[in-house]
Formats: structure tokens, sequence, C-alpha cells
């Protein structure tokens, strides 16, 4: 099963900004790296990243893994015991795209909690805990999703951060940071990666989304923490050799991709105000704080996956079908601003056109 397999050539592709590819600088980067055995700690360029990254997240040691989705689950095995439980937004990523992994490879029970644009208040982690009980399932990690993905990139503020960790603090419980798009909400906010990460006993941020590196992701906490992902690591075939191929891209990321995300937020913003007059999109374009734009389809039988493969179909634009009538697209260093009312513009005349149009009427 190849999922969204395209059956037309794409032009223009804003299905996610993990479709950049490594720019030729990047490239350049990766091929003169030095490199050793990482697993002895003995790869130069890794730790070339791991420093960049300890000193960005302000954490006492850092680990270089393949993708953000076994930042994740590492960081809840070493967190929870078998039958513990994990309290998390219900849009977040582990719930919904890696694969049962906190019950496959945790043992841990997850908990949703109905957050506003995959943001929830102290208050719901407070009403969400379980009191201690022979009965009920222990909870005892918290995990924040910075920036929201499904809830449209929404930045969660740096008090809200403080208050749900203090609240989870308070219940004993440890606290974990999906910081997948974490350079997108410092950018867009001007909040330092530090500030955001100091409430954290754990920390990951991808390599491989806006910052446009082609592998790699980091996950960052105490000295304690980090010895025991490095057993997990060793233990689900994680470790590397010569990782210093990927990682001379990461540490050429965030050298030289992360101011540039505030370009993808300003194109972001330009097509959620180019398409949000439309009368069939349902979007607030002043809640577009980062490089994703999430709408919805209105009046109409139209599903997001008609409207979808009409747009690849008659133009070539990919933006991903994520339910019955709803849409994201999100913007990254592969489309220019110049592509964007392209975009808007194909998006309002599928809407328009008779094949569309006389499905919903
Ligand atoms: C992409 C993503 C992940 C997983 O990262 P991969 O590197 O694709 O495994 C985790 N959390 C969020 C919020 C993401 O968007």
């Amino acid at each position: 099963m190849i999922p969204n397999t395209p059956d037309w050539p794409i032009k223009i592709d804003l299905y996610s900004d993990t479709l950049t590819r490594p720019s030729e600088a990047m490239r350049h980067a990766m091929a003169s790296a030095e490199v050793g055995d990482e697993q002895k700690g003995e790869d130069p360029s890794t730790n070339v990243l791991l420093n960049l990254v300890r000193e960005l997240l302000g954490k006492e040691e850092a680990v270089l893994l393949p993708s953000g989705t076994m930042c994740n689950e590492i960081a809840f095995a070493v967190h929870c015991r078998p039958g513990d439980e994990i309290l998390l937004d219900s849009t977040a990523h582990p719930l919904h795209y890696e694969a049962g992994a906190p019950a496959a490879l945790a043992g841990a029970m997850v908990r949703a909690i109905d957050g506003d644009h995959g943001i929830f208040t102290a208050e719901q982690v407070d009403a969400a805990v379980h009191p201690a009980s022979r009965y009920a399932p222990q909870s005892v990690l918290l995990s924040v999703e910075q920036t929201s993905n499904l809830g449209g990139g929404r930045c969660w503020p740096l008090e809200d951060i403080r208050s749900v960790t203090t609240a989870a603090r308070r219940h004993g419980m440890r606290t974990h940071m999906d910081g997948a798009r974490l350079f997108n909400a410092v950018v867009a906010t001007g909040v330092a990666a530090q500030d955001y990460s100091a409430p954290f006993d754990s920390v990951f941020i991808d390599l491989t989304k806006g910052l446009g590196a082609p592998i790699g992701a980091v996950l960052a906490g105490d000295r304690d923490f980090i010895d025991k992902v490095w057993r997990l690591k060793q233990r689900w075939g994680g470790a590397m050799r010569q990782s210093g191929i990927i990682a001379a891209a990461g540490t050429y990321a965030l050298t030289h991709n992360m101011h540039r995300l505030a370009d993808d937020h300003a194109n972001a913003l330009l097509l959620a105000e180019m398409i949000a007059t439309h009368p069939r999109i349902l979007l607030d374009p002043t809640s577009v704080q980062t490089n994703i734009v999430i709408f919805d389809i209105l009046n109409t039988t139209t599903t997001a996956e008609d409207l979808t493969r009409q747009l690849l179909q008659d133009s070539g634009i990919r933006v991903g079908a994520f339910g019955p009538t709803t849409i994201r697209a999100v913007t990254h260093l592969d489309v220019g601003t110049d592509k964007i009312p392209l975009v808007a513009e194909a998006i309002c005349s599928a809407l328009d056109s008779k094949n569309l149009a006389t499905q919903g009427e």
C-alpha cells in the first residue's frame, strides 16, 4: 500500500513540508562532511549537530535519530512502563500517524484531551489525570505538540506551555515536547527555543520538515534521560555509523533555513487570505500563524478527496485531504511566493468548475 500516489504529474506540491529536497549547497555540505562511528560517539559532524541543538534547546544531552516518530516513541518508552498513561491532544501525531506505536512499543495507554486547535488548558490536564487508585492507569507523561500540526500550525503560547507543564508536575508527571515544527513557532513568535523547551524533560526537533534536511531528528534531555534513550536506540536498530552525512545536512538546515521559515509563514497567510473569501471555503485567515493552512469545504457534496483529485488533474497542484471536507496545504522552501496566487486561483476555480459544482448542487 503506497499512500497518496498521484495519478497526474505534480507541478506544485503543498502536501507537506517534508517534501523539500536538499539543495546543492546542502548536498555539498553532506558530501564533504567529516565522518566517524556514531555509535561510539566518534562522528565529528554528528557531534557538531548535537552541540548546536543542545545549545538551541538548552538541554544537557542530545541524540540523533532517523525520524521524529522514533524520537516520540523512544521518549514514550523511556518515560512510561507498560500500562502507564500518556496525556496528549486528540489531534496529536502519535495518536494518528505513528502506527499504534505508543501501544506497540511502550505498552502505554494514551488519553486524548480535546483542545482548541491542538492547545489544551491546565484545567483539562487536571480533569484528565486519574486520581491515585488501584484501578486506574497511572498518568505519567504529558506531551505537547509545538506547533500543532492538525491544529493548523497553531503555536502554543509560552504561558499556556508553562501552565500545563506546571499542572503535570503537580501530579508528579513527566513532560515531553513534540517539537517537529518548534522552529516555526520560534520564528513566528520570537520566543527562544530554549524558553519553549525549558519546562520539558524531553524535546525533539525534526530536521526534515520546514528546515529542509532529507533525514533525521534530534531528541534532547538530561544526561540520565539520554543514557536511557541510547539503550533503546541501540535495541531498536536506530544506532548509526557514518551519520555525519545526514548530520551535516541538519547543521546546514539549522544554520541556513531557520530564519527563512518566515517566508513560508507569509506564503501560508497569503494563500489563506486569497481563498478565504470564496463562498465555499470555511477559513479564518487570522488563525494561520505558521506554514499550515487547514480549511473546510462548505455547502456542497464535494468531498476533500474530490477537490484534491480535481486540483491535481487540472493544475498539477497537490494538497492533502485530511477529513471528509477538510483540506491541508503546507508551505515550504521549495514553493516560492510566485506560486501562491496560482494555487489560490486553482482551488477557487476547481470549486467553481462544473465538474465539482454539479456534484454539489
Ligand atoms: C512529522 C511529525 C512527526 C514525525 O516526524 P517524522 O520525522 O516524519 O517521523 C511527529 N510529530 C509531528 C507533529 C509531526 O508533524
